[in-house]
């Protein structure tokens, strides 16, 4: 069985601005290192569907939806949403596309069509809360899929795992009454988005790490506290918020992670994931704002999942 890359035109059409480093030239980059390090051919590629509405309800409240679907610009012009988020155009129909990705990769990956997937998409989105869209995210793609994998298709446990360098806020919020999900990550603190941290439980790890923080730091938090949260809950699928914004080259990010760190990383991943959750994988781009790095380190991560 292969790994799918699902992505979607539309995703490149969502834009905030010439200024903005969320921006569509981070897909192309990852679409033309896939083909530098000529490992493209040896992916499947898939269409991201929209997604339903009722796929969106399931995490979001109407209101929030609202929020993006109902002040769409005209083309040229920008909606503001918070300091750094915007609507153009395309916005809403590209916040389908990249939840959409997310929801039907997990339904191949749990029919079997395929081995796992990364969703190559924009909108990312693990700041974005049950109630608003914030800080460059519309919907909270992982935990929509996440949340269809249990109450669609009956999954009794899933893992998330978060190792953008920003704390996933949104999708922590979304799962702090959900006993049949777990949450292990690490971000940079004190940093955006500026929430406190709160104590570790069975259901969720987040662990706080200094600005300056090397591979070897983030390692070693991963055996000591993400691996034993992740044996302990066997989970029976795995979702990642791939943003790779921890990159020593991302200037928006403060920590100091090359490629090798995202290929270990994703290893631990595999690795539980084939004990506990017969391989399911679904990992789903968040940040990454230096193009080459990102584009590297999307190749290194992808080729762990594909075995490469
Ligand atoms: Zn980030």
């Amino acid at each position: 069985m292969s790994t799918a890359i699902y992505s979607h035109p539309d995703c490149q059409r969502h834009e905030m601005g010439d200024w903005h480093p969320e921006s569509p030239a981070r897909l192309q980059a990852i679409a033309d290192q896939l083909i530098n390090s000529h490992i493209h051919d040896l992916l499947e590629h898939r269409e991201a569907p929209l997604a339903q509405l009722s796929d969106i309800e399931r995490n979001h409240s109407r209101n929030a939806i609202g929020i993006v679907r109902d002040n769409v610009p005209a083309a040229g012009e920008y909606y503001p949403i918070d300091g750094d988020t915007s609507l153009n155009a395309h916005s809403w129909q590209a916040a389908l596309r990249a939840a959409g990705a997310a929801v039907a990769a997990t339904d191949a990956v749990i029919d079997g069509e395929i081995a796992n997937a990364f969703c190559a998409i924009r909108p990312p989105g693990h700041h974005a809360r049950p109630g608003e869209p914030m800080g460059f995210c519309m919907f909270n793609n992982v935990a929509i899929a996440a949340k269809h994998a249990l109450d669609v298709r009956g999954l009794k446990r899933v893992a998330i795992v978060d190792f953008d360098v920003h704390h996933g806020n949104g999708t922590e919020e979304a799962l702090l009454d959900e006993p049949r999900a777990l949450m292990v990550s690490f971000y940079q603190h004190p940093f955006y988005p500026y929430t406190p941290p709160i104590p570790d439980t069975p259901n969720r790890v987040n662990v706080p790490v200094p600005g300056g923080s090397k591979g070897d730091v983030v390692r070693q938090l991963v055996a000591d506290k993400w691996l034993p949260a992740l044996h302990a809950f066997k989970p029976e699928m795995i979702f990642i918020s791939a943003g790779f914004d921890a990159h020593r080259e991302d200037d928006i990010g403060g920590m100091g992670l090359v490629e090798a760190d995202y290929a270990w990383l994703t290893a631990q991943v595999m690795a539980v994931a084939s004990q506990y959750a017969q391989g399911r994988i679904v990992s789903c781009l968040e940040g990454g704002y230096n193009l080459s790095a990102l584009g590297r380190s999307v190749v290194a991560h992808v080729k762990v999942l594909a075995e490469l």
